[in-house]
């Protein structure tokens, strides 16, 4: 994808107010991070609060979400990946909520979605971060790119309701 400045990523974000958006935690390293690899940018929030934020770009500038991280329930845990299809180990895949865009999210709608955990569902696709196993899948890289692409492109809709 096109890199992102920090201005772009704070101006993307569909489903928090002005003021959130300011003050969330973007990563200092924007520019060394692998952007020709990247589907979308996700990243966890490491002030130890449990948020995650992804921005995509579907082509018409990018749009950003915001998401909670379910912390862990103790009970039996999805451990595939829902936009890459990536399966994880222990805690790899985690339940992310996001609020809905507009008047329904802040009343409390929201939208769940199983993620990679470090939402590097990118780099796990290319196998340049190791899952520890991987679906016996015949389909090439293109085309596992586009399913993950589709596969946001349908949660991104379900977040713009
Ligand atoms: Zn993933």
């Amino acid at each position: 994808m096109v890199p992102l400045t920090e201005s772009a990523i704070r101006a993307s974000f569909v489903n928090c107010t002005k003021g959130e958006a300011k003050r969330l935690a973007v990563p200092l390293d924007l520019i060394d991070r692998p952007w020709t690899d990247l589907d979308f940018f996700g990243w966890r929030d490491l002030s130890g609060a449990e948020r995650a934020y992804l921005v995509a770009d579907p082509g018409t500038g990018p749009v950003g979400v915001a998401l909670r991280v379910a912390t862990g329930s103790g009970r039996a845990r999805r451990s595939m990946c829902s936009l890459c299809l990536t399966t994880h180990t222990g805690d790899g895949v985690a339940l992310m909520t996001a609020r809905k865009a507009g008047p329904t999210g802040r009343q409390g709608d929201s939208v769940g979605l199983y993620l990679c955990a470090d939402l590097a569902c990118s780099l796990y696709l290319r196998r340049k971060k190791d899952a520890g196993r991987h679906l016996d899948e015949t389909i090439t890289l293109a085309e596992k790119i586009e399913r993950t692409t589709t596969n946001l492109t349908g949660f991104l809709g379900r977040v713009l309701g």
